[in-house]
Parts: C-alpha cells; sequence; structure tokens
C-alpha cells in the first residue's frame, strides 16, 4: 500500500497530551494479512509513554472544563465526525490493508457506519438530561430537595481487539468523549494504523483539547495491563477475549475501578421446524463468512430441527463451498483473510480438534493456493453441542451444525454455552419465535434477518460474553457516574 497523508513516509506515531511522538521502544511492523507482507511500522511505545499518556489524560480531566461543556463536547466530536468523513478513501485502504477487511464491509460497520454514528454521540451530549429532579421527602424527618445528577466518570482507558477497529474504537470514543470523560486509547498489536490515523485526524484537525484523546499503540500487550492497573484511570472498557477480559477484572480489582468488558461469542442459530430451512441455512452460512469469522456476535452453532439434519448440512455446506476466501480489496469478496498467521493456526487447530471428537468437516477446512493467512469456510457436522468446537469460540468462517428436537430443546441447547452474546431465530409461527426469544439467555437477537445494530442500540453480552452494553443510551450511561445532592428545605 502506498503511504497515506495520515501514515506520512509509511510510520504512525502515538498521540499524547496533544502531541504526535515516537515510541519510547521504537517502531514495530504492520502487516497485511491478505499477504502477509509488511506494509510499514508503527510508533512502538513503552511504559513511560503510558505514564504520560496516563497524566495527560488526568490533566485534562481535572484541570481543564472538559467535563463541564457538553455543548462543546457535542462540537468537537461532530467535528471529528466530518473530518474523518474526509479522509474516508485514505481510512478505508488503510482499513482494507491492515485488517483484511473485504472492501464491501468498509461503507457498514467496518468504517462508515461507526464514523457516521458520532454524530449520535454528539446529539447525547446535548440532548442528555443530566439532572433528575427527585422532588421532595422528609427522610429521618428533615424536609430536603433531591436532585440527581449524571457526571463523567474520569479517565477512561479503552482496549480494543483487531476485528473491527473503527467500530470498537468509535463505540468508546464516541460516548466517552460525549460523556465528557477523557481517554487512554490502547488498540491491538496487529491493527495500530487504523487507530494512529485517528489520532493524526484528532491532532491536526479538530479543537478536542490537548490530552482529552491519548492513543497509545505497542506490540506488547502488557501495556494493556499497565492502564489497568494504574490507579488514576477510573474505568477500563475493554473489548477482546473472555480470556483477556477476565485477567483485565482480577487486575483491575487492586484500584478498585469500573470494569466494562464486551468480550466473545458462540451464538446460536436457531431454525424452527416452520421455517424455511433453506433459506435459513444458506443466511447462517453466509455469516459466518463475513470477515471470514472474525466476528464477535456471528452466529456459528447452527441447530436445525433433527429429522432435517442431512438436508440442513447439505444445504450449508453448498453455501460455504460456493464462497472463496479472497482478496478484501475486490468489490465482491465477503471472506478475506484471518488477521495472521498465528490466528489461522488457532482455528485449524480447532478443525483438528472436531476430528478427535468424531466430527467431519464436510466441507473447507484447507488453505488456498495463495499467499496471506486465507482458509475456506467450513463446515462440522456430527459433533454434538458439548464438543470443543461448539462450547469455544473459533473466530474463524467456521459453522458447527447440531440437531435439536423441537423449541424447548433448541433453546437449552443455545443456552448450554458460556457465553450470552447475540444469536439468531428463524421461523413463521410469532408466538414461537417470542417463546424462544424469551428463553435465549443473549444481549441480542435477530429474527428473520433483522438487524439489532445500530448507534442508538445497545450491545453486549450475558454471562461470560460480557459485562455493561455499548452503543446507546445505556452506551453513554456506562461512562457516567450518579451523585445524588440533597438540599435541606
Ligand atoms: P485479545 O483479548 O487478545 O486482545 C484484546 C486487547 O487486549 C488487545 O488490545 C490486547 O493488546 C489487550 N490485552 C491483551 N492482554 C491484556 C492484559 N493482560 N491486560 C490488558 N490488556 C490486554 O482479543 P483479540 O484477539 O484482539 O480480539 C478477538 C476477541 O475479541 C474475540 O474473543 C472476540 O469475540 C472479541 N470481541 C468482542 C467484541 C464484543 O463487542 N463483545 C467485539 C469484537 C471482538
Amino acid at each position: 500500500m502506498s503511504p497515506s497523508n495520515l501514515i506520512p513516509d509509511g510510520g504512525s506515531q502515538l498521540l499524547i497530551g496533544g502531541k504526535l511522538l515516537a515510541g519510547g521502544n521504537g517502531v514495530f511492523t504492520t502487516s497485511d494479512p491478505a499477504t502477509g507482507e509488511a506494509i510499514g511500522y508503527a510508533a512502538n511505545a513503552d511504559g513511560g509513554d503510558m505514564d504520560a499518556a496516563i497524566t495527560a489524560a488526568r490533566t485534562a480531566f481535572d484541570s481543564t472544563d472538559w467535563a463541564q461543556t457538553p455543548g462543546f463536547r457535542a462540537a468537537c466530536l461532530r467535528q471529528l465526525k466530518d473530518a474523518l468523513q474526509n479522509h474516508i478513501e485514505e481510512l478505508r485502504e488503510i482499513t482494507i490493508a491492515e485488517v483484511g477487511a473485504p472492501r464491501m464491509f468498509t461503507s457498514g460497520p467496518q468504517l462508515e457506519g461507526p464514523v457516521a454514528d458520532l454524530a449520535y454521540f454528539a446529539d447525547l451530549a446535548e440532548n442528555y438530561s443530566w439532572e433528575t429532579d427527585l422532588g421532595i421527602a422528609q427522610p429521618m424527618g428533615i424536609k430536603s430537595s433531591r436532585r440527581v445528577r449524571r457526571e463523567p466518570i474520569g479517565v477512561v482507558g479503552a482496549i480494543t481487539p483487531w476485528n473491527f477497529p473503527h467500530q470498537i474504537n468509535f463505540a468508546k470514543l464516541g460516548p466517552a468523549l460525549a460523556a465528557g470523560t477523557t481517554i487512554v486509547l490502547k488498540p491491538a498489536p496487529d491493527t495500530p494504523w487504523c487507530a494512529a490515523a485517528v489520532g493524526r485526524i484528532i491532532a491536526e484537525e479538530t479543537d478536542i483539547p490537548a490530552g482529552v484523546v491519548n492513543i497509545v499503540t505497542s506490540d506488547d500487550h502488557a501495556l494493556g495491563a499497565q492502564l489497568v492497573t494504574d490507579p488514576r484511570v477510573d474505568m477500563i472498557s475493554f473489548t477482546g477475549s473472555t480470556q483477556t477480559g477476565r485477567a483485565v477484572m482480577a487486575s483491575a480489582a487492586a484500584s478498585l475501578k469500573k470494569v466494562f468488558l464486551e468480550l466473545g461469542g458462540k451464538s446460536a442459530f436457531i431454525v424452527l421446524d416452520d421455517a424455511d430451512l433453506a433459506a435459513a441455512v444458506s443466511y447462517a452460512a453466509f455469516g459466518v463468512c463475513v470477515h471470514a469469522g472474525q466476528g464477535c456476535a456471528i452466529s456459528t452453532r447452527l441447530l436445525v430441527p433433527r429429522e432435517r439434519y442431512d438436508e440442513a448440512v447439505q444445504a450449508a455446506a453448498r453455501t460455504l463451498a460456493n464462497i472463496k476466501p479472497g482478496n478484501p480489496n475486490k468489490p465482491g469478496t465477503v471472506c478475506g483473510p484471518l488477521i495472521s498467521e498465528r490466528q489461522r493456526a488457532r482455528v485449524e487447530r480447532y478443525l483438528e480438534l472436531a476430528r478427535n471428537e468424531g466430527g467431519t468437516i464436510v466441507t473447507g477446512g484447507n488453505r488456498p493456493d495463495s499467499p496471506g493467512w486465507f482458509l475456506e469456510p467450513t463446515l462440522i457436522a456430527g459433533v454434538s453441542n458439548s464438543s470443543t468446537v461448539a462450547q469455544e469460540e473459533i473466530f474463524g468462517p467456521v459453522l458447527v451444525v447440531i440437531p435439536h428436537d423441537g423449541d424447548d430443546d433448541a433453546i437449552r441447547l443455545a443456552n448450554d454455552s458460556p457465553y450470552g452474546l447475540s444469536g439468531s431465530i428463524w421461523g413463521t409461527d410469532p408466538d414461537r419465535i417470542r417463546r424462544v426469544a424469551e428463553g435465549v439467555r443473549t444481549g441480542t437477537l435477530s429474527v428473520n434477518g433483522g438487524i439489532w445494530y445500530s448507534a442508538d442500540a445497545p450491545f453486549g453480552g450475558y454471562k461470560q460474553s460480557g459485562i455493561g452494553r455499548e452503543m446507546g443510551v445505556a452506551g453513554f450511561e456506562e461512562y457516567t457516574e450518579t451523585k445524588l445532592i440533597a438540599t435541606g428545605c
């Protein structure tokens, strides 16, 4: 990829205290997963850089009026959105090159959607009811008028993964800035440019005050851990794997800060016996190919009526075999590469496990004969819901088909998972659909192809898929504290 103005000379910088800086640990390479080749480098922060970023965020929160000026924050968010949109083509090329994101999804959730969503958070900063009058009461015989205020929580440490970097970075930056917090963002080592490009735009093209947003790229996960343990950080907003989420929660305990977690998933796609089986199954199969299955909310367990199991397996296999992994730059590509060689090897280990547990790879499972970290869309049949591949998140283009024995059994199987992030139901009878939807313990559900994703829609997980909600008013309020003021009268 040719260097963009956002990444001058093929290298990105940190944003700390309003300044674009080199990293204390030099640089690390960022690669194109579609070729496996390095495309440039990113500033590699050290512990001192992270310390400086936290100091800058703390100072901006404690010593400026950022937290008290929602109108100014709304203006800054709109300015940021406009500036990002002015650079959208450069950002698109960076995203395709660094994330391996298929071009077609950059006009939606991979880039343009989340940029546009910043307007929602700007509106929220202006229109949110920061105060609620609780009226007068006489607790303990003392007449008091009470009001409840929402206030920004303070300094936020935002830690993000690589699969939808813009969506996740903006789902944190948008509400956190609207709420009046200051932020240190630590993106994933695999996708530093997506965040660093935004840092350059913030520094050079917006009025967001110095220190309000700090962006610290590094190839060392320890910098994320440093952010979690620092007592000057009031809240951690984390998106990533359940395993890392557990570590984050444990180490945040020492300084007892708020932890907001968006974690992994193993969502169920339930096909009821009155559904159009062929349509439902091919929709599910298409879903696991999107961005090579690297989406936390993709439904990866397909639950079909037992009496039509073989038919469902054949239909899913046909769809998967027809979707060839390919160059994410091409307009029609749905299934791009896995993010890294390590991630592809991890997915392949799961396919081996499926075979060892008596399963069959009905289609796919092979590496296409091309450079880059591609893997053919894969269907696993013949395993039970208790198998490892049905219980653990694979994070690749892999669908597992499992039979169910009716609505109650489908609910039971869907819930027989440590996760509860998302899911799908296909059927005809609205009463049955409603019953199943109410029985599945999960944060979001799509019925007959309905789309739950939007700026105003809360997203998040039950069980080990997370704590809290991102997006919507609920997502905004995660970044606030509640204060009650009682005045004797
Ligand atoms: P990961 O957990 O390996 O890393 C996520 C981030 O945490 C990275 O920035 C990493 O550097 C940092 N990190 C690693 N160890 C840390 C530690 N001990 N303390 C603090 N920070 C640490 O996840 P990943 O591989 O980058 O992303 C894939 C995972 O993210 C999948 O499990 C996926 O389901 C999940 N995810 C969840 C959502 C959601 O909204 N629920 C969205 C996207 C991805």
